[in-house]
This record gives structure tokens, C-alpha cells and sequence, in this order.
């Protein structure tokens, strides 16, 4: 006695009228379940499907039915990210986060046209003479009311709204020009380097190369002196499309590193296949190196690993005296962390290379 129709695609609605309690509707969301089950036969063909339910009830104030309809699919992308076949009833912490999540979008991209970013450093240091390298490039977002924001906050938003890839090469000629400037001021022998931080988004974009070559041109920094910084999920999605124009890259000088590795999916023949110069081992090994014996095992096998492909290895967030000694003792070329320095504005790094000492380790 309900009404079924289909809205469009794949998408269907059911109008349940008179429903005294919630159980009533989710159990006809249980008999969808229970009837997708079964098999259809289409061409002799066996095909099995399922459905991923939102429910919305009219008791909420809706003055229109689109309003309802809104909720319902709310409610249904929620039940679809929880897995197939399920159902979700929305809330209005429902609405509540999809609210924050639009706004987040809507600032985000205001963010981009008024250009309210900003680039941190943090020094990558050599535990042998205890020098800074280089540094790695973080992003910042200048919020006018929410002050500096970090990444954890909106790269997903950026990365899922394609945002990123117009902040990516921001930062991407942002970071290059101001290395440029401290090698000027502060030359050493390499030269100070830069790594910055690559979404996939960013390396399949077909003119990839091409971009990073101008960029490069017109920031007047060596390709030598670019470290790329992807990690193991980002290269696994996006193989085969993007590893051409990074061979190129590659060809140039520009290096390309493993970022958070250790943590990803990819296997050990990858690590083969795309020839990565160097991996970056995650933090979360890092912090517990003292602690949990299997942590600092993982630590030194991907030294060791690194070491026989001939990939250099960089510690991440290290923070303490007994971290460093553990990593000096295990042979590990090179690190950064909050013991040395945690990311800071153009500023302070200027300081911090008027003075190179100035760094314990
Ligand atoms: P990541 O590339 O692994 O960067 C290292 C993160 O660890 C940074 O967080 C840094 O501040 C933090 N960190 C460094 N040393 C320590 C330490 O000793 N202790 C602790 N607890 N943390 C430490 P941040 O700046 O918040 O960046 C988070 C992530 O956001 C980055 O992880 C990177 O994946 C992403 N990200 C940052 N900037 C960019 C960018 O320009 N483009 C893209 N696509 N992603 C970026
Ligand atoms: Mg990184
Ligand atoms: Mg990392």
C-alpha cells in the first residue's frame, strides 16, 4: 500500500504513510534487504545486487518535500560509506555535520580565490653532522576567523572537492621560490632542498610534468633540489596513469619519496617498480621506538630494506633525546621532528639559518 518510485539512476524512493513508530519504516527497510537477496536472472545471467537505505521522518518541521528528500539521501550516503545492504535514519547530528562539511567547503574555496594559505617548514637534519638539510613544506590555512588551521582539518575536504589541486601548486611555487631565496642567502654544499607533499590528484593531471618544469623555470630552483613527497595509497590509485610523467620528473633530478611509510598497502615489489629515492618512515613507528621492541624492529628492518635498494631513509616525528640516539644507533641518515624544530613560518626559519648551530641533536 506504500507508493515506490524511482527518482532517477539507480536511485529509489518509498512513501510510508501513517507510521506510528520508527520500527515500522526500518522494517520495511529490513524487507528490501531481505528481497534484494535473492537472485535475479537477466539473460541467463546470475546478477546479485543490494541497497543501501536513508530513512527521513516527517515528524521533523519540513515545509517542503524536497526537504525531506534531502534528508532521506543524506541519510542514505551515510548508510552506503557504512557498508552495503544497511540502513541509516537521519539526525540531526546528521545534519549537523553535513552543515559543517558545506560550510568547510564553502570557506575552503573562498580560501583558494582570496588566497588565505600559508607554508610552515619543518628542517630535515643529518644525524651524522647534525646540519639541516632541507626542510618539508606543510600547509597552513590562514582562517579569518579560525585563526592558522592545519591540514588534518581540510586536506580531506580539499582532496575530495578537487580543491587541492589548485592549492597544490600553490604550495608547490610558493615553497620552490623560497627555497630558492635561502639557498641564495644561506648556500651549502648540497644545497638546501625542499620537499613537498604531492596528492594524487596532483600527479595525474595530464600536463603534470610539463607544470612542475615551468614551476621549477620560473622559481629558478634545481631539479635536484625537489623531493616529491607521495604516499603508498596515493601511488597504488594512481599507478599506472601518473608514472611516465614522474620517470620524466625523475630524469631531471627531481626526487621522489615515500611519505608515512609503513602504514600504506603497498607491497615490496612496488617499491621496486616506481624507484623511489628515499622513504620516509611514518611516525607512529618513530614515537614508539623505545617503548614496544616490535616498533623499533619495524624501524630497523626499513633501514635496512632502504639501505639494500639503495633508498635513503628519513625518520619522522621524532621528539625525543632517547628517539634520536636509538635512530643514530641503528644508522639512520636523517630526520625530523618536533626535538629539533616543529614547522615554522619563512620567518623563523631565516633566523634559525642565520644561526645553523642553533639546532640540538
Ligand atoms: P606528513 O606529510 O606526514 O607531514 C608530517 C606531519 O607530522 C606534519 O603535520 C608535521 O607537523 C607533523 N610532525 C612533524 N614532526 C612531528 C613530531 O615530532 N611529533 C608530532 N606529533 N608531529 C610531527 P601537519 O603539518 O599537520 O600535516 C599533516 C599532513 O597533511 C601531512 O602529513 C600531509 O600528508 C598533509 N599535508 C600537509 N601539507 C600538504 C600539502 O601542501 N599538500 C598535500 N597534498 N598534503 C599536505
Ligand atoms: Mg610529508
Ligand atoms: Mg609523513
Amino acid at each position: 500500500g506504500d507508493t515506490l518510485a524511482r527518482l532517477g539512476g539507480d536511485e529509489f524512493a518509498i512513501l510510508v504513510n501513517d507510521v506510528a513508530e520508527t520500527v515500522h519504516v526500518t522494517h520495511v527497510a529490513e524487507r528490501v534487504h531481505e528481497l534484494l537477496k535473492e537472485v535475479f536472472v537477466v539473460h541467463g545471467q546470475e546478477i546479485y545486487t543490494s541497497a543501501s537505505v536513508g530513512i527521513a521522518l516527517s515528524s521533523r518541521d519540513y515545509e517542503r518535500p524536497e526537504e525531506v528528500i534531502r534528508d532521506a539521501d543524506l541519510a542514505m550516503y551515510r548508510a552506503k560509506t557504512s557498508g552495503s545492504a544497511t540502513y541509516e535514519v537521519f539526525d540531526s547530528a546528521m545534519h549537523e555535520s553535513a552543515m559543517a562539511l558545506h560550510r568547510l567547503e564553502t570557506d575552503l574555496r573562498r580560501a583558494v580565490d582570496r588566497n588565505e594559505f600559508v607554508v610552515h617548514y619543518q628542517p630535515i637534519v643529518s644525524l651524522e653532522s647534525g646540519r639541516i638539510l632541507g626542510f618539508e613544506a606543510l600547509l597552513r590555512w590562514q582562517h579569518p576567523q579560525w585563526g592558522l588551521v592545519s591540514p588534518d582539518y581540510f586536506i580531506d575536504v580539499a582532496e575530495d572537492t578537487g580543491l587541492i589541486v589548485p592549492i597544490g601548486w600553490w604550495v608547490l611555487r610558493e615553497s620552490c621560490r623560497q627555497t630558492k631565496l635561502w639557498q641564495e642567502l644561506f648556500p651549502t654544499d648540497p644545497a638546501l632542498s625542499i620537499s613537498v607533499n604531492i596528492s594524487g590528484k596532483l600527479t595525474v593531471q595530464p600536463e603534470m610534468a610539463a607544470m612542475m618544469r615551468t614551476v621549477l623555470e620560473e622559481t629558478q630552483l634545481a631539479p635536484t633540489s625537489l623531493k616529491l613527497e607521495v604516499t603508498e595509497s596515493a601511488m597504488l590509485s594512481h599507478a599506472g596513469d601518473c608514472l611516465t610523467a614522474l620517470r620524466d620528473l625523475q630524469a631531471m633530478g627531481v626526487q621522489l619519496h615515500v611519505d608515512d611509510f609503513g602504514t600504506g598497502y603497498s607491497s615490496l615489489s612496488y617499491l621496486q617498480r616506481f624507484a623511489y629515492d628515499s622513504l620516509k618512515i611514518d611516525r607512529s613507528f618513530v614515537s614508539s621506538i623505545d617503548a614496544q621492541r616490535e616498533d623499533s624492529a619495524i624501524v630497523k628492518a626499513i633501514i635496512a630494506l632502504g639501505r639494500s635498494l639503495g633508498m635513503k631513509v628519513i625518520a619522522e616525528g621524532v621528539e625525543t633525546a632517547a628517539q634520536l640516539k636509538t635512530l643514530q644507533s641503528m644508522q639512520c641518515p636523517e630526520a625530523q621532528g618536533f626535538w629539533f624544530s616543529k614547522p615554522l613560518d619563512h620567518a623563523a626559519i631565516g633566523e634559525l639559518l642565520q644561526n645553523q648551530g642553533a639546532l640540538r641533536h
